[in-house]
């Protein structure tokens, strides 16, 4: 069997393309929903993913407030400029962009942050209604997942989910939300981890494989049944000197031996990554529409 490849380009455009239709139809409203971007130092990635975030809020017509802050900020500059944030009914969503420098105090900047503006769903006030099954903001790559496997006609309900990888801001949510009751969800799920024994006892299991462990090569073909629908998360630099860069990025899973066993398949790039971007846009989206009651 060839997998058929989920493009999350386009999955992602086409989501955009949605999030544009309602932000116009807001806008005739008065409403132009805003997201808030706090970058605090020089690191590349973080600037490049920022500015990622920036360009498609601008594409589809959200107001974004862009804060490019030295890496000198002190701890109490950051905080009374999420605080005027909060206050600022422009902003719907207030985005932090992690990591931080290491002075600064991570956990108590995201509680900063008011959790009706918590597009990145962090806020563990968020993750608590996730959790319970209450409305919350979804962490925007485990939303992004469901979207792409959703509007791709997998099957959740009733699979079994193998999940590598249990950090907060992927795996857990992920196992949270599919494990759920409701739409897009009721799997049963298993969760896999650096302590986990024979890690591929488990995915040769599943009907879908998820990985999100940030290491090259984590899942193989001997790993996966045939017909698995497989989705890889990670994002890892492998050294590349035919590229200009002199690298080129590869996911955890072995992509061309994976393809030849799988039904469906994401690719690394131009799977999971584009979808996180369109989460937190539909997040800010939500938000604007809470905000004014609708
Ligand atoms: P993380 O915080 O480093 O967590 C990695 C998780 O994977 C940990 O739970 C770790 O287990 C587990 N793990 C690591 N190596 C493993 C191995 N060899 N076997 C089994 N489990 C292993 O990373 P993260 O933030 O969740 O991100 C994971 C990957 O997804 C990274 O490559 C990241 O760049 C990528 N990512 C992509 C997007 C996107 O938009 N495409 C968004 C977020 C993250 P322990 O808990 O036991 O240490």
């Amino acid at each position: 069997m060839t997998a058929k490849i989920i493009d999350g380009k386009e999955i992602a455009q086409q989501i955009r393309g949605e999030l544009a239709t309602e932000i116009q139809h807001l806008k005739t409203r008065g409403i132009v929903p805003g997201l808030g971007v706090i970058l605090v130092g020089e690191d590349p990635a973080s600037r490049s993913y920022v500015t990622a975030k920036e360009k498609a809020c601008h594409e589809i017509g959200i107001y974004s407030n862009d804060n490019r802050l030295p890496a000198t900020t002190t701890q109490a500059e950051l905080l009374a400029l999420i605080a005027a944030m909060n206050a600022n009914p422009k902003i719907n969503g207030i985005l932090v962009q992690l990591p931080l420098p290491k002075h600064l105090n991570e956990s108590e900047v995201l509680l900063a942050i008011d959790p009706d503006k918590d597009v990145d769903g962090f806020h563990p006030l968020n993750v608590g209604r996730m959790v319970v099954g209450e409305k919350a903001f979804l962490p925007c790559t485990p939303h992004g997942v469901l979207q792409m496997m959703a509007r791709s006609g997998v099957k959740i309900e009733g699979a079994h989910a193998v999940i590598v990888g249990r950090s907060n801001i992927v795996g857990k949510p992920l196992a949270n939300l599919l494990m759920a009751k409701g739409k897009m969800a009721n799997a049963t799920v298993t969760v896999c981890h650096t302590k986990t024994k024979d890690i591929g006892h488990y995915t040769r299991q599943a009907d879908i494989v998820i990985a999100a462990a940030g290491r090259p090569n984590t899942v193989t073909a001997d790993m996966i049944k045939d017909g698995a629908v497989v989705i890889d998360v990670g994002v890892n630099r492998v050294e590349d000197a035919s590229k200009k860069a002199g690298f080129r990025l590869v996911g955890d899973v072995d992509f061309d031996a994976c393809k030849q066993k799988a039904s469906l398949i994401t690719p690394v790039p131009g799977g999971v990554g584009p979808m996180t971007i369109t989460m937190l846009l539909y997040n800010t989206v939500e938000s604007a529409k809470r905000a004014n009651g609708l």
